[in-house]
């Protein structure tokens, strides 16, 4: 029987630095939140590679009494709450007196301490849990913590840590969630010789956001301001055509802390329901106040989650505040059509501008439940065309979209598309005529495309229904196709081919473009190069944070290599982390194929019909499309025959 033994203070601290201190970041964080509390209005990181070598935090706060030191590297001390009545009242960032025991357990930990009325400072030096050194020392007033060699002590958690970029990636990302919680203190980040951040205090949010995020988000925020005798509600959220493909873009405060709240992201949700494509998520800076009592911070080591005393009265605040927002009238004065236009790098003409500031009002109206039923309909009826995307107008589909030199190729292995027939192996039939006009589009039906009888059993014309099924004749009967799954279908396999032999046609930029990127962003994409560059897009770092676009797929032409990158990055930042390269490639490939395929909604030319369905035969499953939906359905004669109860 193994025997029962308690555990040493050691190792319970590492235990808990396990729970708290995952990585470099959160130390940051922890140690960042303590400069806080300690009422600081400065507080200066730095960061030596990725925070695997150093952290060092100082602040101007309000410092630490010599004989208090050794207190707090001993685990559950803390100068926050005294009895667990406290526990529902807690007015500071933390109160469960662990983060520094768990990080100068498993580090180099120098704490340097004065207060502001003491002559001189100390400093303690703790190696490994224990101290060894502390004496008097010249500081200034405020705090300075320095954390060298994290992990030093717990190889298995070591292991763990990524590379020097995505570390600093994280930490950075830790540091903006501080610093936009709080605008009013002067933040600086360093890492090596860089200083990535120097932000003064701002009484504005906004200042904040466009450091962090650039002009072209920060300008369209759409102010909201809502409080009750409890609540206060204040901050920002994004027009809807600024929408991300996931949530990491909703900065969610309460109490100066940063959170993430399932109820409150629906109600995000919500909101804009009707605004969004499905799929896509809204923007958000919203900093919540109320009094401690109503909430428990007490659930989640890290503090990242909380429990609202009454979540749906909360919930239905920031709803309510939204949809009245929408509402508003004067809306249109948040949105700066000459900036957008640059923005968009358009000619800026004030027609368009003009069309786009309708098109936001009619929006904002459609947003709440009641309304007309026709601006209603409209941005819903939209988000059937999955996977498309609201702000892309699309051009008239060219006369032939799966034309050879429309996915770009030349060398495919695939034989040429003819020109008119022969289809299948049917010789006498009619030739289509080549110039034959596109479907009216008063009529869905057009008697000259109905399937012609055949002996030969092979495939067919097919008509267009619905602009987005095309159902023809087969050996065993009808099949019915969804254009969309099916030219998405072909268009991977070439790409993939193509790709995999590193024969992509690639369209090189004159002039490369740049983008800024988070610290987070900037790590994915970089881990991501070599793949990238498989696919055709190339990347290059250009200083700080902004990359230089070289090349971008010649197959999405018709959009943007910023927009790509961005969607890629999306991407990447959601389900790329844990996928292997190969399976990031397949990832892209997946997503480049459906945005460059025909889309449900748009009207086929009968040459675009034929050559679809010429092209079905050639790639190895046309049955289902990349993401494993069927692309057609096959109904048999003997089915419809039994459905007609001819048997
Ligand atoms: P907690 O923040 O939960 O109290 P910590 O382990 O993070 O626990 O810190 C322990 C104590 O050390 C704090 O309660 C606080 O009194 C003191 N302390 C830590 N960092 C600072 C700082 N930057 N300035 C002043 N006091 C600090
Ligand atoms: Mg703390």
């Amino acid at each position: 029987m193994p025997k029962i033994q308690q555990l040493s203070p050691s190792v319970v601290n590492k235990i808990a630095a396990g729970e708290v201190i995952e990585r470099p970041a959160s130390a940051v964080k922890e140690l960042m939140e303590n400069s806080l509390d300690a009422g600081s209005t400065r507080v200066d990181v730095t960061i030596e590679h990725g925070g695997t070598e150093l952290i060092r935090i100082a602040d101007n706060g309000c410092g630490i009494a010599p004989e208090d030191m050794p207190l707090t590297i001993a685990s559950h001390a803390t100068s926050k709450i005294r009895s667990a009545e406290e526990l529902f009242h807690v007015h500071t960032l933390g109160f469960r007196g662990e983060a520094l025991a768990s990080i100068s357990e498993v580090s180099q930990f120098l704490l340097r301490s004065r207060p502001h009325d003491a002559d001189c400072g100390n400093e303690m030096l703790v190696h490994g849990g224990s101290v060894q050194e502390a004496q008097p020392c010249g500081c200034p007033p405020g705090t300075i913590i320095e954390i060298r060699n994290l992990f030093f002590n717990t190889p298995v958690r070591k292991k763990f840590l990524k590379t020097t970029q995505t570390e600093f990636g994280h930490i950075s990302e830790a540091f903006t969630r501080i610093a936009l919680a709080h605008p009013d203190v002067h933040f600086t980040l360093k890492h090596g010789a860089r200083l990535v951040h120097d932000l003064p205090p701002s009484a504005d949010l906004r200042e904040r956001v466009r450091v962090f995020f650039g002009a072209e988000i920060a300008d369209q925020l759409i102010d909201v301001e809502s409080s009750n005798d409890q609540v206060t509600l204040r901050g920002f959220v994004g027009n809807p055509r600024f929408s991300r493909s996931n949530n990491r873009m909703q900065y969610l405060f309460l109490n100066g802390r940063y959170i993430k709240d399932r109820a409150l992201q629906h109600a995000l949700g919500e909101a804009y329901r009707g605004l969004l494509l499905h799929g896509r998520y809204p923007i958000a800076f919203l900093r919540m106040q109320m009094p401690p009592e109503m909430v428990d911070v007490n659930v989640h080591p890290t503090k990242l989650e909380v429990r609202f005393q009454d979540s749906g009265r909360i919930y239905s605040q920031l709803l309510g505040t939204l949809r009245q927002k929408f509402l508003a009238t004067d809306l249109t004065s948040t949105y700066r059509p000459a900036e957008d236009a640059d923005a968009n790098s358009s000619s800026g003409d004030a027609q368009s501008a003009d069309a786009l500031r309708q098109e936001l009002v009619a929006w904002a109206k459609g947003a709440v439940p009641g309304s007309s039923s026709e601006t209603e309909s409209q941005p819903s009826r939209q988000t059937d065309l999955d996977l498309d995307f609201r702000s892309d107008q699309r051009a008239p589909l060219q006369l032939n979209p799966i034309n050879r030199s429309a996915v770009g190729a030349g060398s495919l292995p695939l034989p040429p598309i003819p020109s008119g027939l022969p289809r299948g192996t049917s010789q006498g039939q009619p030739l289509p005529d080549a110039q034959q006009p596109p479907l009216s589009p008063e009529t869905d039906f057009d008697p000259a495309m109905s399937p012609q009888p055949s002996s030969t059993g092979s495939l067919h014309r097919a008509i267009q229904l619905h602009n987005r099924y095309l159902i023809t004749e087969t050996d065993e009967g009808m099949a019915v196709i969804d254009q969309h799954a099916l030219h998405e279908r072909i268009l991977y396999e070439e790409l993939r081919e193509k790709a995999l032999a590193r024969r992509l046609e690639v369209q090189r930029l004159l002039v490369p473009e740049t983008l800024n990127l988070s610290a987070q962003e900037f790590a994915a994409v970089a881990a991501a190069t070599e793949t990238l560059a498989q696919i055709g897009i190339e990347v290059e770092a250009f200083g700080g944070d902004t990359i230089l676009i070289r090349s971008y797929p010649a197959i999405l032409g018709r959009r943007k290599p910023a927009e790509i990158l961005r969607e890629i990055i999306d991407q990447l930042l959601t389900e790329g982390k844990n996928l292997e390269k190969r399976d990031l490639l397949d990832e892209l490939l997946h997503m480049m194929s459906c945005k460059a395929a025909i889309k449900a909604g748009d009207r086929l030319s009968r040459e675009e019909i034929d050559a679809l369905l010429d092209l079905r035969h050639l790639c190895q499953d046309a049955h289902h499309c990349p993401h494993g939906r069927p692309t057609s359905l096959v109904f048999t004669k003997e089915e419809l025959d039994r459905r007609f109860q001819r048997t």
